[in-house]
């Protein structure tokens, strides 16, 4: 593993490769992809009864589910009012109230399957940057406590110091709704669910190709045992989400993968952190592209993460530990254990997607919230084949592309994605968001 590339998380829930093992010839369902996505159907459908094999190019937790930051925001790009404004009040309300369901779904998964991924119930502040819209954030508050029983509060001036050591915001804006997790312990844990299940996972395997023939799909899966392995589906599940490739041309057209990454400071001491981050509770900011941060499950350092705003990992990773002086002048000088960066995916209305196009499901598009999104999108994509409680919000949702854009993230993020986050941060510098 390169110095540069150093997931804090692999440290107690590395990679793993399950033993190889002969593909079939046929499955009744195959999932391309085993991330929280890829898994969250494959549990699903397996403890329905149903034949699922998962087919994962790489190790389990090489991809972005084992390298986020593990805050269970489950955002939506766009606030409730611009959704009213896209896609009319009675859509609006019903991809917010899923954005609701599928943060507390999560939660309802960990605490029912006792699963031991270091979930912290500590509520997310976003830092504000001006005191102008408190009337507006405490009217929001209030509608969605009396919608979704969710809690949260306007953390005027004078109590900012409950919550951060941090000069560095006006005001702040609490949930108690949103909390933490250790990502690559969860992902492991849904592996071991889906084992469990009944569900065959097939890792270090590719799917090379797809093609429709009648109502069944042929892949073609390589691995070490064969190169050219055909394997027959009644349906198929495309989980790739910022890491799909070549394979699957049509999604890869359609979503904008970005690179973000993450920096984790040396070992601070409870005591420091503490006194940096009274509640222990997960940040962000009311920026368009911001930091967010958060204590690590020990509380002994802190993670902070950003998109990727330099060419070089050495250079970006300067600039996210300047970033984390900015907040807490304290740490200008801490050393950093951990730098690592991965790809989330975008689609080009910046709306989470359950897509169907030829026959193929592909949940994805999370704009880097996919810890709730994926594993939700995952659950719904899996109750489609089912045919139980399959409605969501999203289902069947248009999904496009542009003109001579192919897509991809083995190449650098696209022009057009860098020329956006630099239009965001001018934006952020001219006008700050007004709420979180
Ligand atoms: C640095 C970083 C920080 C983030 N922070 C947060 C956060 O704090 N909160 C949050 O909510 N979200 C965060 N995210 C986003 C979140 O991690 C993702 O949205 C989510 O993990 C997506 O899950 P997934 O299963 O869809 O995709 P992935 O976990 O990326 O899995 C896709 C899998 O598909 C496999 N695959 C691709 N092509 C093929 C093929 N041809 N054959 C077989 N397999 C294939 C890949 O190998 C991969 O394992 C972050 C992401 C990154 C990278």
């Amino acid at each position: 593993m390169s110095e540069m590339t150093n997931p804090y998380w692999w440290e107690a829930a590395p990679p793993a490769a399950l033993p190889p093992a002969d593909l079939p010839a046929h499955a009744e369902i195959v999932i391309i992809g085993a991330g929280f996505t890829g898994l969250s159907a494959a549990i699903t459908l397996a403890r329905a009864g149903r034949d699922v094999v998962v087919i994962e190019k790489g190790k389990i937790g090489e991809a972005a589910s084992a390298r986020n930051g593990g805050i269970t925001s489950g955002n939506l790009r766009y606030d409730y009012h611009q959704l009213c404004k896209r896609f009319g009040s009675e859509k609006a309300d019903a991809i917010e109230a899923e954005s609701f369901a599928a943060r507390a779904d999560l939660h309802r998964f960990i605490t029912e399957e006792n699963i031991d991924c270091d979930y912290h119930d500590c509520g997310r502040m976003v830092g504000l940057y001006s005191t102008d819209n408190q009337d507006n954030i405490t009217a929001e508050l209030a509608r969605i406590e009396a919608r979704y029983g969710v809690k949260g509060h306007y953390v005027p001036p004078s109590e900012l110091s409950d919550y951060t050591a941090s000069t560095h915001y006006t005001a702040g804006l609490f949930r108690d709704d949103i909390g933490g997790i250790h990502p690559a312990k969860l992902l492991h844990e849904m592996k071991r669910i889906a084992l469990e299940a009944g569900a065959k996972i097939f890792t270090q395997t590719a799917i090379t190709g797809m093609v429709r023939e009648g109502a069944d799909f042929t892949l073609v899966a390589s691995n070490q045992i064969a190169a050219h392995h055909s394997l027959t589906a009644e349906h198929v599940i495309a989980a790739t989400n910022a890491y799909t490739d070549r394979a699957l041309p049509w999604l890869k057209r359609r979503l904008v993968p970005v690179i973000s990454e993450i920096i984790v400071t040396e070992q601070l001491g409870r005591n420091q952190v503490r006194a940096l981050m009274p509640k222990l509770s997960m940040f962000g900011e009311a920026r368009r592209i911001g930091y967010y941060y958060r204590p690590t499950p020990d509380g002994n350092r802190i993670l902070l993460g950003g998109r990727r705003l330099k060419h070089t990992d050495k250079a970006a990773k300067s600039l996210l530990h300047e970033g984390l002086a900015g907040l807490f002048p304290e740490l200008a000088d801490a050393q950093i254990d951990h730098y690592w960066s991965g790809f989330v995916a975008f689609p080009f209305d910046q709306t989470p997607k359950l897509a169907v196009h030829d026959g193929v499901i592909y949940p994805c598009g999370y704009c880097g919230s996919g810890t709730v999104w994926a594993r939700w999108m995952g659950q719904k994509a899996a109750m489609m084949i089912l045919g139980t409680d399959a409605t969501s919000a999203f289902a069947r949702m248009p999904m496009r592309s542009m003109p001579f854009y192919f897509g991809g993230f083995d190449s650098d993020s696209p022009w057009f994605a860098r020329l956006a986050i630099s239009y965001y941060r001018l934006r952020d510098m001219i006008s700050p968001l007004k709420s979180g």
